[in-house]
């Protein structure tokens, strides 16, 4: 399994690699750290693509091409000593021809996401039995399948403080939990919510690896070019297309991530005071919002499908009753009840 260990350490050293970006499943491309790129800042000619079960580097400036292996080495001598320790104990010979393969340029649409280190701690949902715990829930909840290699199955959540020690003395009580994980635009694993299966009173546990990120799910999907429908919970977004899930308190983060066209798309809660004031907020500042027709009885997305509705006709009522300005204010007045 050496392609884990090679795209879990390029994940490690991403946050060094200048205009870094996850093409594809198994394509990287950035600036390159042996040649410096030349001096246009906008230039970015460095590869790090597939060939079998390893990966390669190519830099098509100064024609450097390497195993992944010889990169790491020059951006960091010493994780490259971890990582040959590493492949050495999966049991994969350390010195392997410097020949490089044909580079080979592909880009394909991403099918499944590619292993990261959440996969070595939990089971993705796609790959569990249909009587599975997990499995279950998600189709109980009636979760599209096509969106269960989203999801993750995480036996004792204990275990979920390895990702970040603060959270030992918090994780105390051995409890299974669905996760979704937050990976950001870049590829990168910034943390995850845990929804509870069992009824627990807390229903979401929020973990995040990275402090400074903020808890939005789905960033990795997003498609900036077309509008982004931002709804409450992670769960009620795998119904929306091309959505993103602001867990927790984040939506005030919403701005940091500039995007250009975009939906709010709060729950249904009318009585909820502090949801008003949100939205009556995002009217001000201007932006698009829904408020949900008297019709629509159901609290949030979930609950709608539900209560029957196929995601095709919650998409189409959203389109429907998506507003701004004064046509919003106005809507929201006749939809608020406190
Ligand atoms: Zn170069």
């Amino acid at each position: 399994m050496s392609l884990y260990i090679d795209l879990k350490y390029i994940q490690m050293i991403s946050f060094r690699l200048e205009r870094y970006k996850r093409k594809d499943d198994y394509l990287f491309n950035f600036r390159c750290p042996i040649c410096g790129d030349s001096a246009k800042k906008n230039k970015a000619r460095g590869y790090l693509y597939k060939v079998k079960n390893d990966m390669f580097y190519k830099c098509h400036n100064c024609q450097a091409g390497k195993t992944f292996g010889g990169l790491l080495e020059i951006v960091d001598s010493l994780l490259h000593k971890e990582y040959v320790l590493e492949r050495y104990s999966e049991g994969i010979a350390g010195n392997r021809a410097n020949k490089t393969p044909e580079f080979q340029f592909e880009f394909k649409e991403p099918k499944a996401r590619p292993k990261t280190l959440i996969d070595e701690m939990m089971d993705r949902l796609d790959g569990l039995p249909e009587e599975h715990e997990a499995v279950q829930y998600a189709l109980k909840r009636m979760i599209p399948k096509e969106q269960f290699n989203r999801l993750y199955y995480l036996d004792d959540i204990r275990k979920a403080s390895t990702l970040n020690s603060k959270y030992t003395k918090s994780l105390t009580t051995e409890q299974p939990r669905l996760v979704l994980p937050f990976v950001d635009e870049q590829g990168k694993l910034t943390g995850m919510a845990m929804r509870g299966m069992r009824g627990e009173t807390l229903r979401y546990i929020m973990l995040k690896i990275d402090e400074d990120a903020s808890t939005i799910f789905g960033l990795e999907n997003m498609d900036r070019s077309k509008n982004v429908k931002v709804v409450e919970g992670p769960i009620d977004s795998l119904f929306i297309p091309n959505a993103i899930a602001c867990a927790g308190s984040a939506f005030n983060r919403i701005t940091e991530l500039n995007l250009t066209d975009y939906t709010i798309v709060f729950d249904n809660q009318p009585r909820n005071s502090e949801i008003v004031r949100l939205v009556n907020k995002y009217i001000n500042e201007g932006a698009n919002v829904v408020i949900w027709p008297e019709t629509v009885e159901a609290k949030d997305i979930n609950d709608m499908v539900l209560q029957g509705l196929t995601p095709g006709e919650i998409n189409s009522i959203i389109e429907k009753n998506t507003y701004t300005g004064l046509r919003a204010q106005m809507k929201l007045t006749i939809w608020r009840k406190c």
